[in-house]
């Protein structure tokens, strides 16, 4: 748990108020994607950055999945810049890139390899995380995911010092977002704030985090992605995130993410794709574990019936979950998805061994538990009746 201490600027057309952060900085990195270097709130905001003779350096090609060997090659490029503040623009690997490069511009950090044998950082140079989409609540947590190659794997990057300094919430930069990736993205918020709320280890400020969260997600998810230029409903699903970035700090996920990990480790599933198609299936094993809160959630709903009791909300719950993944068009199942369902046993064995994630959940879920969840997601098995071995 890190104690978060960035400074938030949000609103619609309030790119502006970045202005007075760069006081004194003249040598700036801009950290994006091919994508977002392109949208007009970053035109925009570049200009702004290079006012007053400032010298920007633009990284524009952070990919989706970002490994050691690309953070070390842009480490390498920038040595020689004495850059004073980071700023990045996008998704959550461009914030995590971002994030990374913000300690390791500052003169006196461990070096990439230091960090990754364990190495804590205890400074960084001043940094700007701009999310481009509303998912993954990167701004607000301490964690950098990079991709090890060599060893097909991923590691968490861990420290208070990569939360930045400011955080800026602009709807503008969330406008063109193509509603498949709006969909999942915000499906991907809504799986943190749920499992975190219900999480073994949730507390008061993760409950209390997770509960506004879920308020804005809940009432603005369907109107930000069938209404991209609603810019109120862009920004309340920034909001979202970035409670679920908080939530996630002080609870974090477990049973959706834990068996997420496989389909986007083997299969490269996009994570909210992925989480979108556990989600209900997830919930049902958790809901007889955590009813009232549940009951709680479903009262949040904007035309919830108050009048059901906590088992029925809980249950109604599950079923407004399964039915809203239906509505935004993601897919319910992995059938269509390049994921043969003889692969069900080694699926299972990798959720199982996600333990933090596994002991986090409000239950006791076995290998058999979780290979019935990922059964459901194969309609070809429940209606044949197969039982894989
Ligand atoms: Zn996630």
């Amino acid at each position: 748990m890190a104690t978060i201490n960035s400074t938030v600027i949000s609103g619609s057309h309030a790119i502006p108020a970045l202005e007075p952060l760069l006081s004194g900085k003249r040598q700036l990195l801009l950290v994006t994607d091919a994508n977002i270097v392109r949208l007009d709130a970053v035109v925009q905001i570049r200009t702004l950055l290079a006012n007053d003779g400032r010298q920007v350096t633009l990284i524009d090609n952070v990919p989706a999945e970002p490994g050691h060997h690309d953070v070390s090659k842009l480490v390498k490029r920038v040595a020689d810049l004495n850059v004073e503040m980071v700023i990045g623009i996008g998704g959550g690997s461009v914030l995590d890139v971002a994030k990374l490069l913000s300690v390791l511009c500052h003169p006196e950090s461990p070096t990439l390899d230091a960090m990754l044998a364990g190495e804590k950082p205890q400074q960084r140079v001043t940094s700007v995380l701009i999310p481009a989409t509303a998912g993954t609540g990167s701004e607000a947590t301490p964690n950098a995911i990079l991709a090890i190659p060599e060893q097909n794997t991923k590691v968490g990057i861990i420290s208070p010092v990569l939360l930045p300094d400011y955080v800026a919430l602009l709807p503008e930069l969330t406008t063109s977002m193509p509603a498949h990736i709006a969909s999942s993205t915000g499906i991907d918020a809504l799986c943190h704030l749920i499992e975190c709320f219900t999480a073994t280890i949730a507390n008061p400020i993760s409950d209390n985090a997770a509960l506004i969260g879920l308020q804005k997600l809940l009432k603005n998810i369907e109107t930000s992605v069938n209404e991209p230029n609603n810019l109120l409903a862009k920004l309340e699903m920034l909001w979202a995130s970035y409670y679920g970035g908080v939530a996630i700090n002080h609870a974090g996920t477990h049973l959706v993410h834990a068996l997420s990990y496989p389909l986007g480790g083997r299969y490269h599933l996009p994570h909210g794709v992925a989480n979108a198609i556990l989600l209900a299936p997830c919930m049902k094993v958790v809901r007889p574990h955590a009813v009232n809160k549940f009951a709680q959630v479903w009262d949040l709903l904007p035309d919830a019936d108050r009048t059901l009791s906590a088992e029925e909300k809980s249950f109604a719950l599950v079923e407004y979950f399964s039915a809203l993944v239906k509505r935004l068009n993601l897919p319910d199942n992995l059938a269509t998805l390049g994921v043969p369902s003889t692969d069900l046993s080694a699926l299972a064995d990798a959720a199982i061994n996600v333990k933090r994630l596994m002991n986090n959940a409000p239950c006791q879920v076995s290998h058999d538990d979780v290979k019935a969840i990922y059964q459901t997601l194969f309609p070809e098995l429940i209606t044949k009746g197969v039982n894989h071995e």
